[in-house]
């Protein structure tokens, strides 16, 4: 059993480690722990319909690998990756006021401008997770065109990858809000008390297995992707409150494990996280079933 002082010691050193050989960024938005995404991708690759492609659904386990791509973008050994990347990993409600979302990456930046505020600081997940799930549907509408192309195939899966990352940032509450690591100060900056992280280790906290994650759940294609998207930040932000309320009870108690209340929350939100990324692997496909490729594509 490891005791607080202990994780914390180790963490730090892990950190060090990390920086020090340049691999890895841990920063506020870091969400779910490359190990919670990895269950987590896995688990919703499994709930697929079987309409999906064989190659895409026994694909899994590198699928769940890929998704850990876009934390590793945010390394701070490279300036301009770092600097594209971060904002896609969040979007912080609060600072719209209450304006609805543009459908597009441009209305948004264009949006912020009129209302002075900084695209950049707002976030961009939302459009981050669009895009992603439109490259997959291109690359399906590839994988119709020439079934048996493992070039193609490995494409496929690289960009499933990337969906799934995002989807489940967005699940996380902590990444659709001001109050991303603490309730923010009246200055607008974050205490950075350390919640962000507690919240991010829950899912492999939860010790379970992908089949069980992806078992019973009622995955279908949305009807309008973006529209859909936004529906999910919303559900997620709201559970914002709920996230502090259970503050007190987040720490994990060694062998004791998750107090009630916080295993609750996580079942639901990895719940949540499976259905939401499954369902838009089902949107990609089936989208490509209407894309015209260029000609070149199909060469
Ligand atoms: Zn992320």
């Amino acid at each position: 059993m490891r005791t607080d002082a202990t994780r914390r010691v180790l963490r730090a050193l892990l950190t060090l480690l990390t920086f020090g050989t340049g691999l890895a960024p841990i920063g506020p938005a870091h969400a779910w722990s490359t190990d919670g995404h990895m269950v987590l991708t896995e688990a919703a690759v499994l709930a697929t319909p079987a309409s999906l492609p064989s190659f895409f659904r026994s694909g899994a386990k590198a699928i769940a690998r890929d998704s850990r791509d876009p934390d590793f973008a945010k390394n701070r050994s490279l300036p301009a990756l770092r600097n594209g990347e971060g904002p896609e990993h969040f979007l912080d409600l609060e600072l719209l006021k209450g304006r609805s979302l543009p459908a597009t990456r441009y209305g948004f930046i264009h949006q912020c401008a009129r209302a002075k505020l900084d695209p950049d600081r707002v976030g961009l997940l939302p459009y981050a997770l669009a895009e992603a799930t439109e490259r997959l549907a291109l690359a399906f509408a590839e994988s119709r065109q020439r079934p048996e192309d493992t070039h193609v195939q490995a494409k496929c899966r690289y960009l499933a990858g990337q969906v799934a990352h995002y989807a489940q940032d967005l699940c996380q509450p902590l990444h659709t809000t001001v109050h991303h690591d603490g309730k923010v100060r009246p200055d607008g900056s974050s205490p950075r008390t350390g919640i962000h992280s507690r919240i991010d280790d829950l899912i492999t906290a939860l010790r379970v297995e992908p089949s069980a994650l992806a078992a019973r759940q009622q995955v279908a294609p949305v009807e309008s992707l973006m529209p859909a998207i936004l529906s999910e930040l919303k559900r997620s932000n709201a559970l914002v409150t709920r996230v502090y309320m259970l503050e007190p009870k987040l720490r994990v108690k060694g062998a004791r494990g998750l107090a009630p209340e916080v295993s609750d929350f996580a079942q639901e939100r990895a719940r949540a996280s499976v259905r939401f990324t499954a369902s838009l692997y089902a949107t990609a496909w089936k989208l490509s079933g209407t894309l015209q490729l260029p000609k070149a594509a199909a060469e």
